[in-house]
């Protein structure tokens, strides 16, 4: 076999994943996800909304159907970005090495490079996650620069994850889901911090409007 031949059969797809509540999504994981896409040369990325999230059980979550939904309808114009039910339909609670270990049986061994992008914030966390070794084992860890997060707080990471975290500088968006929710209960605009059918879906279904979170 030739070697070029060779080496495209062993060129691993480069798939990106976007994990998050999403409640609701908003224009700051999508700039994230767009430019992971386009910067690391990415096949797709797929978003996971979370089911039950570890992280989050003491405050009360939306529906996990309404921030699928929602997520759906946000990503639906973009060709290249896919939507993943597999923490959503997961029993108890989602952790990212169980969602990242299925996903890896759904290619063939070997076949596929996953980078897991987080915001700068989310990346601070991720020692306290299940398995963190694990997890940079199974995907390269993406941290998007995030507004109020700067960059040298990556020092505050082991040194074993650190090196492995691969820095991402996007255009800064300060939006995040508690602003958007909180918004919502004051009754503040959010037209243009979400898509425009995200907003009517959070209206027409009364989300977030006698929200104490
Ligand atoms: P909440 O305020 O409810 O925590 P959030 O805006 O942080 O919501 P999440 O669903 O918690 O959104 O975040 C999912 C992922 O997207 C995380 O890795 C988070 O760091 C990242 N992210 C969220 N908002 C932004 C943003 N504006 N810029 C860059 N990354 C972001
Ligand atoms: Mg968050």
């Amino acid at each position: 076999m030739e070697t070029a031949e060779k080496s495209f059969l062993l060129r691993k797809k480069r798939i990106g994943i976007m994990g998050g509540t999403f409640d609701p999504i908003h224009f700051g994981h999508l700039i994230a996800a767009e430019e992971a896409y386009c910067v690391l040369n990415l096949s797709e990325v797929v978003f996971v909304p979370t089911g039950n999230p570890p992280h989050k059980s003491r405050r009360q979550v939306s529906f996990p159907e309404d921030r699928y939904i929602m997520t759906l309808m946000a990503t639906i114009d973009n060709p290249h970005f896919k939507i993943s039910r597999i923490e959503i339909d997961r029993e108890g609670p989602s952790h990212t090495i169980d969602t990242l270990r299925e996903m890896h049986h759904w290619y063939p061994p070997g076949s596929v490079q996953f980078y897991f992008i987080t915001g700068l914030d989310a990346v601070l966390e991720l020692p306290s996650w299940k398995d963190p070794y694990s997890i940079i084992k199974e995907a390269s860890i993406v941290a998007v620069t995030r507004p109020g997060y700067s960059i040298e707080r990556l020092d505050e990471l082991p040194e074993a994850i650190k090196r492995t975290v691969v820095l991402l500088e996007i255009p800064m968006l300060a939006i995040s889901s508690t602003a958007i929710r909180r918004r919502v209960a004051e009754g503040s605009s959010i037209r243009y911090l979400v898509p425009w059918n995200v907003e009517h879906y959070i209206y027409k279904k009364s989300l977030y409007i006698r929200d104490g979170r």
